[in-house]
């Protein structure tokens, strides 16, 4: 559905995008993952023809972006990092003009009303938009992106700034727009890749890095290698009880962040799992084990571990 070959975006000097190819089938949910500075808006830009490339090809449903941009635009919704919402228009007011700016030829009021159904904004349809909130103000960028019932969404970062329900509920309806439409979603954030997507793109400085499904992704960063321990005792008991176990690569102390007890981050080595042991020896010392957890990789971590 989505088909980029070698695509190449400069900045003067700067390359913002560095021979990036990919494809996306029609009907999948792909996340677009990267830290800023990336390159995914810019990518998103010249996916949507907003922004002209130095060098390659986009083609939507088999329309090149450039030959071809009234075809190939047909068929992208796309909510930009921000979206161009009118503050003084309402919701119905302003998709109204939406409707109208693309020449979309649905039945108006019928295709209007499901869009706000899908995105939950049925209910402040009347209000103006400078008087939603960030959460509501997104759902309205998705449903502008819905009008004229365009086959791919792309959907730049678009749960930054809202709060953690609003994020909750913005992804679920994500998640159901992935029914019926390709969708392709950046994002700065892993879990939340992992939570929305069914296949991951990592690009990082341009570059891209990695592209496997969520799943298998989320397999070969899992973390279970890695976790951070405390326990209640004094740190030279502790370290002494654990001087003698298996596997273990390293152990790091962080100090006291409770009162009588020690934080520490151990790392076993590559396919060693020793939490039993180590709840073992610290369990024969009488030290207990207040918390034990896996640790979150950044998303450095997992460009290390993806690269390697
Ligand atoms: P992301 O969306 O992943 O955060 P961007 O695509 O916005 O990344 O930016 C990629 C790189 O290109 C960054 O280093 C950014 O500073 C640079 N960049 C983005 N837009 C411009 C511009 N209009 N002019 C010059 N450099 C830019
Ligand atoms: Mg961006």
């Amino acid at each position: 559905m989505v088909e980029i070959k070698n695509l190449t975006k400069k900045y003067g000097d700067k390359l913002a995008v560095d021979n990036i190819s990919f494809s996306v089938p029609k009907g999948e949910i792909l996340g677009f993952l990267g830290p800023n500075g990336a390159g995914k808006s810019t990518t998103m830009n010249i996916l949507t023809g907003y922004l002209s490339c130095t060098s390659g090809e986009v083609k939507i449903d088999g329309y090149d972006i450039l030959d071809n941009p009234i075809e190939a635009k047909k068929r992208i919704g796309y909510l930009p990092e921000h979206p161009p919402l009118y503050m003084d228009m309402t919701v119905s007011e302003y998709l109204d003009f939406v409707y109208e700016l693309k020449g979309a030829t649905e039945d108006k009021k019928e295709h209007l009303d499901k869009i706000m159904e899908a995105v939950k904004i049925t209910d402040v349809k009347d209000r103006l938009i400078s008087n939603l909130s960030k959460g509501y103000k997104q759902r309205v960028g998705l449903a502008q992106a819905m009008v004229g019932s365009p086959e791919v969404l792309i959907l730049d970062e678009p749960t930054v700034g809202l709060d953690p329900k609003q994020i909750i509920e913005i992804r679920d309806v994500i998640k159901k727009l992935g029914k019926d439409h390709t969708v392709i979603l950046s994002s700065h954030i892993l879990q939340e890749v992992n939570a929305i997507c069914e296949r991951v793109i990592i690009i990082n400085n341009g570059r891209l890095v990695a592209s496997d499904t969520a799943e298998n992704l989320g397999k070969s960063i899992s973390n279970e290698n890695k976790f951070q321990l405390r326990v209640a005792g004094d740190e030279r008991t502790i370290l002494d009880a654990l001087e003698n176990i298996a596997g273990i690569k390293y152990i790091k102390s962080l100090g006291r962040k409770e009162t009588g007890s020690i934080d520490f981050i151990i790392e076993a080595e590559p396919n060693m799992d020793v939490r039993t042991p180590i709840f073992n020896a610290l369990a024969q010392n009488s030290l207990p084990i207040l918390a034990m957890q896996a640790m979150d990789l950044s998303l450095e971590d997992i460009f290390l571990e993806v690269t390697q």
